[in-house]
């Protein structure tokens, strides 16, 4: 028997694969004293040439993946590597003081940080912090000879294995190298999640121990819709995680086919099946995949991917790449949703006792005007290359809305007086609050349109964050008070005469779409890699012959699990 990992299946698929590690090292340094300077110096400039071959690797990547402009933070970084009175200063420690390079050099970074401290409130300096521990750690690294582990520095397939994935740590990476990702933290709807999702790449997360367990080149079988991983697989093992390898490959050409089509249930309903995208890096896998709009845009990646709050003409940028290449597909972009689990460091937020519940999504943004008001220009001024929709997150009273809602008009008013060319943008809502839920007959009179955020939704009306493994057991999207809401929103949107959307997780889920489907859904928004999958499953049920499931779901079902066992009594075979 094998030593199996077990965590949470994250985004399907079996891969088998060599575990590359993305964990920081460790970089404490000892000072020494030495003896031989040509020795030292000699070895303090190897390591520097190292450190700038490494970061203009990572900067040829992230130049093509990203466009020059979010590249140039590397450019900074080779400049600090070259900068001669950083170079002056460490050289004079190692003569002066007869100690090691690593010590020299870090003794030299304090001094530099000490003089920049009291300028803080200065973004300019505290970037200039920011890239001077990225430098110091690099070349420290290369002087201990440790591996300091970076994406974008591999180059052949791997399966990463690390403690929990930001965005940032997929920006520079080429997707053909990432078999798959294994992490400690996380649950199905936290963020490493949805990034893997996105990206269309297995993930099993939440495995507690993954990092401290797996060694680097190690060979594993990740089977991420399991949530397991098979640590040293014999050769049988091997062959059989292989074969499901090209099974699931074939199955994938198989759907491909249905990439051009629309979305129609047996009886000649039609849909719109939706991506849910976090950066423009996720466009390829929206158009492979046949989606038919982007139901969601989550900002705030751009934000998190930033050490500073990304500029009103950076952000116009992307939203006008993502805009242009959907056109003339509609595509919902939802103003920033941070707190909660998604904290922007540059952006002091005061502690919280219960963040879930405190100051974030559209709460900051009406605070911290500055910064709504700048996005809105540049998703305004971008609306004139695409389809566009904006929508603001976690409203939970019409008062929200319509104070978010009195900005946006104000924006635009100003940006028609100076002559801006803007196109026509619907303003629509996420619906992930309890009370919105249940008020939503009151909104879907000033909303152009609504959308289901149940990954919040469930949270909330469970009682049970999504993030904490410990109440994963309540986190139950089938859950009969859950569908009371959802069947709720749908049937007060369509009462007013609106559109209606799902853009939570549960919308590629294959028990939850029979339900939603038979509820009237409009669109479902989901992962790229969903999509196919989904539009083969619509094609195959009867829209009209679901609503009597519904019916028995909603009036009869007491638990999760009767709902589940009418949903496999009404469409037998659904997980198959
Ligand atoms: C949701 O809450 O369902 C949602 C789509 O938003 P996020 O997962 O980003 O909170
Ligand atoms: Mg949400």
């Amino acid at each position: 028997m094998r030593a199996m990992l077990k965590g949470i299946a994250a985004s399907d698929g079996i891969v088998c694969g060599q575990v590359y590690r993305l964990v920081e090292p460790n970089l404490t340094v000892q000072q020494r004293a030495i003896t031989n300077l040509d020795y030292e110096l000699n070895r303090f400039h190897q390591a520097l040439e190292a450190a700038v071959s490494d970061v203009e690797t990572i900067k040829t990547r992230a130049t093509k993946n990203l466009g020059t402009d979010s590249a140039q933070v590397f450019s900074a970084h080779i400049a600090m590597l070259q900068d001669p009175e950083l170079i002056t200063a460490v050289e004079t420690q190692i003569r002066q003081r007869k100690i090691n390079a690593e010590a020299a050099l870090a003794a030299v970074a304090r001094t530099y940080e000490t003089s920049f401290q009291g300028l803080t409130d200065n973004p300019y300096m505290q970037e200039r912090i920011t890239d001077l521990h990225d430098v110091t750690k690099r070349v420290t690294a290369h002087l201990l000879q440790v591996a300091l582990p970076d994406l974008a520095l591999v180059n052949h397939p791997v399966i990463v294995v690390t403690h929990d994935l930001i965005p940032s740590d997929t920006v520079s990476v080429n997707p053909r190298y990432i078999l798959g990702f294994v992490t400690d933290l996380g649950g199905r709807t936290s963020h490493s999640s949805i990034l893997a999702r996105s990206m269309a790449i297995p993930a099993v997360v939440g495995t507690q121990h993954a990092t401290d367990q797996l060694t680097n080149g190690e060979m594993v079988i990740l089977n991420g819709t399991r949530g397991q991983v098979m640590v040293a697989p014999d050769d049988d093992e091997l062959a059989s995680a292989q074969a499901a390898m090209h099974e699931r490959a074939a199955n994938l050409k198989r759907l491909s086919k249905l990439r051009h089509h629309g979305t129609v249930s047996k009886d000649g309903v039609g849909v719109t099946l939706a991506a849910n995208i976090g950066t423009a890096n996720d466009l390829p896998s929206v158009l492979q995949n046949g989606a038919e709009a982007v139901g969601l845009m989550r900002t705030e990646f751009l934000y998190m991917d930033a050490d500073q709050l990304p500029s009103e003409d950076e952000q116009f940028a992307i939203y006008k790449q993502v805009l242009t290449a959907m056109a003339p597909r509609p595509v919902v972009i939802r103003t920033l949703d941070i707190g909660g689990d998604k904290p922007l460091p540059y952006l002091k937020q005061k502690p919280e006792t219960n963040p879930f519940m405190g100051a974030r999504a559209i709460r900051q943004s009406l605070t911290h005007q500055q910064i709504f008001r700048s996005q809105l220009r540049a998703l305004l001024r971008a609306s004139a290359f695409g389809n566009l929709r904006i929508m603001f997150p976690m409203i939970a009273t019409l008062d929200e809305f319509r104070q978010a809602k009195a900005i946006y008009d104000d924006e635009r008013s100003k940006l028609t007086v100076a002559q801006v060319p803007l196109g026509s943008i619907k303003i629509g809502m996420m619906v992930e609050v309890p009370a919105a839920a249940l008020l939503a007959d009151r909104f879907a009179q000033e909303v152009d349109f609504m959308s289901i955020g149940t990954n919040d939704l469930i949270g909330y009306t469970m009682a049970a964050d999504r993030t904490n493994q410990d109440v994963a057991y309540l986190y139950q999207p089938y859950h009969p008070a859950i569908l009371r809401l959802v069947n709720r929103v749908i049937a007060a949107a369509h009462g007013a005469g609106i559109p209606v959307a799902m853009c939570g997780e549960m919308a590629g889920d294959p028990i939850a779409v029979p339900l939603l489907l038979g509820m009237g859904l409009d669109e479902f928004s989901m992962g790229a890699g969903s999509i196919l999958k989904t539009r083969r499953l619509i094609g195959q049920l009867s829209a009209h012959d679901l609503q009597a499931l519904v019916e028995t779901t909603l009036n009869q079902a007491s638990t999760s699990q009767e709902v589940i066992t009418m949903v496999q009594a009404a469409v037998p075979g659904i997980l198959t």
